[in-house]
């Protein structure tokens, strides 16, 4: 018999999306803008507490947006996490503009306050600060944002904050997403909630807001032909995705208290192993566990890829964490502040990390074929070991 397979994190409706679908297809909004979008970056801005939100078609979307809101433009630099998804700074590129890479430390997997002031000392030395500085929450932990935030005000740079990962997550209380100039989140499928595919871009600053729809939509003048004086964008939501959306908004909280749990129980039945620990959580922040994410100590004897593939011969999948920007050969020669001379701590999470299945409708059995099958490998291997030492 074949076992059914775990994935990652995968979508998981609350029964209410149809309703919303079907008001659109009632009314026949089946088409870009419409009622369902109103209503989503209403609810998304009240949840978060922002004064507004764009909804656009990705996450990616919404950076582009937020850098072409800053004024980024060709040449320009731009900072940005390095151990995150490409989409963190794939936009830049689009703008032509130059990314500088800054490491993480090791309390929240995130930007290095550190290398981001020798980043920031370097380039204020060269006479050319960054236009912009992208912090990715990673995982859904929030980044250090008392101390990014005093380095950039210090030296007068926004903030656009990549929480794809954190919506519904917390720094001293305050909503992850709410503390840049900018905030961007996702709704692609393997996110907290879904659209199947969307983002939206958020911020206090309306007329930002204003101008990130105009340019979402082909940047049409109001005139009444169609007239446009500079390059716009197609980077808004269907009414219909914004309809699943309202209804995943409705239960996040609920998603977040199941990610939640699923982290609580891993690290009940997989802390007392050593060498195996988990991603921490900072003091005075909450995170969604959105994924949750274990290393594996080198001195283990036991390589990430030997665990992610013992756990797809079980039909479960796992994967590495995300490969930091800096080795990426799509940025190869791109600048990059470690945190340390001799510490890289993105390499170091990216070798020994591997993220387990963490979907909110992962059962209770689902996740003991995954514990079983972590301890089972892990105590084949270290037997492996001890015996060959005899
Ligand atoms: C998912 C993700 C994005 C991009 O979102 P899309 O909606 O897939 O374009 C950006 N940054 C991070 C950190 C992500 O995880």
């Amino acid at each position: 018999m074949s076992l059914s397979k775990i994935y990652l994190s995968p979508p998981h409706m609350s029964g209410n999306e149809q309703k919303y679908i079907n008001q659109a297809f009632d009314s026949n909004w089946v088409a870009p803008l419409g009622p369902n979008v109103d209503a989503f970056e209403k609810e998304i801005a009240s949840y978060v507490g922002a004064s507004g939100a764009v909804a656009v078609n990705s996450g990616t979307a919404a950076i582009h947006l937020a850098l072409s809101l800053l004024g980024v433009t060709k040449g320009d630099k731009v900072f940005c996490s390095s151990l995150t998804f490409v989409a963190s700074a794939n936009p830049i590129l689009y703008l032509g503009a130059q990314p500088v890479f800054i490491d993480s430390e090791s309390d929240t997997w995130n930007m290095s306050p550190r290398a981001l002031e020798k980043a920031f000392q370097d380039a204020h030395l060269e006479h050319k600060l960054p236009k912009a500085v992208i912090v990715v929450n990673l995982y859904g932990q929030s980044a250090k944002m008392d101390e990014i935030l005093a380095l950039c005000d210090q030296f007068d740079v926004p903030i656009i904050e990549d929480a794809a990962e954190s919506l519904g997550s917390t720094y001293r209380g305050k909503v992850s997403g709410t503390f840049g100039r900018f905030g961007i989140f996702s709704f692609n499928g393997n996110k907290i909630i879904t659209t199947s595919g969307g983002g939206a871009l958020i911020s206090n600053d309306v007329e930002a807001l204003q101008r990130a729809r105009f340019l979402a939509t082909q940047a049409r003048d109001s005139t009444l032909f169609y007239q446009h004086s500079e390059m716009g964008y197609n980077y808004r939501m269907s009414n219909i995705l914004a309809g699943i959306g309202r209804a995943q908004l409705e239960v996040l909280d609920e998603r977040v208290e199941k990610r939640r749990l699923i982290f609580e129980r891993y690290s009940k039945e997989l802390s007392n192993i050593t060498g195996l620990s988990f991603m921490p959580e900072l003091k005075n922040t909450r995170s969604n566990r959105w994924l949750t994410v274990v290393t594996i100590d080198q001195e283990l004897g036991i390589s990430t890829k030997r665990l992610i593939e013992a756990l797809a011969e079980e039909n479960i999948e796992a994967r590495h964490v995300w490969k930091p920007l800096h080795m990426q050969p799509l940025f190869e020669n791109t600048p990059y502040y470690s945190h340390d001379k001799n510490e890289d701590v993105a390499q170091i999470l990216f070798k020994t990390g591997i993220c387990l299945p963490s979907g909110s409708n992962l059962t209770e059995e689902e996740q003991n074929r995954v514990i079983s099958c972590l301890k089972n490998t892990i105590y084949k291997e270290l037997f492996k070991l001890k015996e060959v030492k005899i």
